[in-house]
């Protein structure tokens, strides 16, 4: 998973691109990078590690320009390693193309293997560089090159790209992962953007015009914005974990706060999995909080901050190694004793993948002195893999997947577990035209090639 951010029309447009990463730091901590451009050629700063650390005035100051794609990164295809950090800027035989790239395509494969018998070579391991050799084989500007490479592609992109005199935002046709159209105005003049969420808009001084529709290319350019849109468009498969886990609870996801979703996924899971006799809720901060307060509320048990976050220390889930994730629990997450011992308590988080994570939280509720620990998932069982930019591990490592929900318990050392049910959660995650749940479900919108 990645976060994404460009803009058209500011003489600082790398510093403002630099702004908005750090709103998208959530989205993917293992690399950082932006390409700007005055015009013509492209200038690329990418490093390993946070954008805090990466974009300082030195490294600004190579980044000239009135236009800036940017790009965090949680590696999907190819490794944790600079060499795949984006945007991914090559130079081709239409000049410098640069590219930054949110989800997964499902047919990187057969792309890639086509494209180097003809002669390409790659500069990374990634999926995301496939588009740019085949945007070099087409005619036309930046934009229409996108629009005619649409077709070829499969699976998950909203991607930024700039080729030094335009900056081309595009959605995928089934719009798995969200992107923003935003605008300001100030003393400098207009300048357009986009971006993965809202937040890195409004950080920005820039206010959310509406989001970029699956299927089309926005291309921001001198003299404001133009739409290409596909002819025929597949129906929406919005990603629901983005409002389950990854997008910032202030954000406005597929037309929906993600924080009011998060509550009436709370109510629902309330609803549907109670916890009789327990006395205390307790949220797994901070992708949890939302989702408890809800269940607190619709169940009338008290809700209680038990486990205190360290905010030094990053999310868990994206660090990319289990190992990694075991030490960064403890590092993380602190038991309030007071609230936990001797209590029969409810513990609510969004999501249970390998079910590392959460043994290991239980493990420090128990420590704290819970008399019983109900473990609520404000979610269904994740038991297949994501193939649309989600790093979810292979089946034989999804603990829903392989085991029933006593084993689950057992597994997690708790009294019980309860899921939310995928329809709860479609009913919950109100209404929209089309939502994927391929990840609870097993029903794939599209599937991924190996060959
Ligand atoms: S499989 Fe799950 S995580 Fe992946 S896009 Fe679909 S809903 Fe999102």
């Amino acid at each position: 998973m990645c976060g994404v951010f460009g803009i058209f029309g500011h003489p600082e447009a790398a510093r403002l691109a630099s702004i908005g990463l750090h709103a998208l730091q959530h989205r993917g901590q293992e690399s950082a990078g932006i390409a700007s451009s005055p015009g013509g050629e492209v200038f690329l700063q990418r490093a390993m590690g946070h954008v805090a650390q990466i974009f300082d005035e030195a490294t600004l100051a190579n980044l000239p320009g009135i236009m800036a794609i940017g790009q965090v990164r949680y590696s999907t295809t190819g490794a944790s390693r600079l060499r795949n950090a984006q945007p991914i800027c090559l130079d081709t035989s239409i000049g410098s193309l640069a590219v930054a790239h949110n989800g997964n395509l499902v047919n990187a494969v057969p792309l890639r293997a086509k494209l180097a018998a003809e002669g390409a070579l790659f500069s990374s391991g990634t999926d995301t560089e496939v588009i740019l050799h085949l945007l070099a084989r087409q005619q036309g500007s930046l934009g229409e090159r996108m629009l005619a490479i649409m077709p070829m592609l499969q699976g998950a992109y909203s991607l930024l790209l700039t080729d030094g005199r335009e900056v081309v935002a595009v959605r995928d046709p089934y719009g798995y992962r969200p992107l923003a159209l935003g605008f300001r105005r100030d003393a400098h003049g207009e300048a357009w953007m986009a971006a993965s969420e809202v937040p890195a808009i409004n950080l920005v001084g820039g206010e959310f015009v509406r989001e970029v529709e699956p299927g089309e290319v926005v291309v921001m350019r001198q003299g404001g914005i133009r739409s290409l849109r596909l002819a025929k468009l597949p129906g929406r498969k919005a990603c629901v974990f983005e409002h389950v886990y990854f997008a910032r609870p202030d954000s406005v996801i597929f037309g929906h706060t993600v924080y009011e979703t998060r509550k009436r996924f709370g109510a629902q899971l309330a609803r549907e999995a109670p916890a009789l006799g327990a006395e205390v809720v307790i949220p797994v901060p901070d992708s949890g909080i939302a989702a408890a307060l809800g269940y607190a509320r619709e169940s009338g048990i008290p809700y209680e901050l038990g486990l205190i976050r360290s905010h030094y220390v990053g999310r868990t889930f994206i660090q990319p190694t289990v190992a990694l994730r075991e030490i960064g629990v403890r590092r993380k997450l602190s038991p309030v004793k007071e609230i936990i011992a001797g209590k029969s308590i409810v513990v609510v988080d969004d999501s249970l993948v390998r079910g590392t994570t959460s043994r290991q939280i239980i493990g420090l509720l128990r420590e704290a002195g819970a008399r019983e620990i109900h473990l609520r998932i404000s979610s269904p069982p994740t038991a297949w893999p994501c193939w649309y930019g989600i790093d979810t591990p292979d089946r034989d490592q999804l603990l829903a997947a392989n085991k029933t929900l006593e084993e689950i318990a057992a597994f997690i050392t708790c009294d019980s577990v309860g899921y939310l049910s995928p329809e709860g959660l479609l009913q919950a995650a109100g209404p929209h035209d089309g939502w994927c749940t391929a990840c609870f479900t097993g029903e794939y919108p599209e599937q991924l090639l190996t060959a």
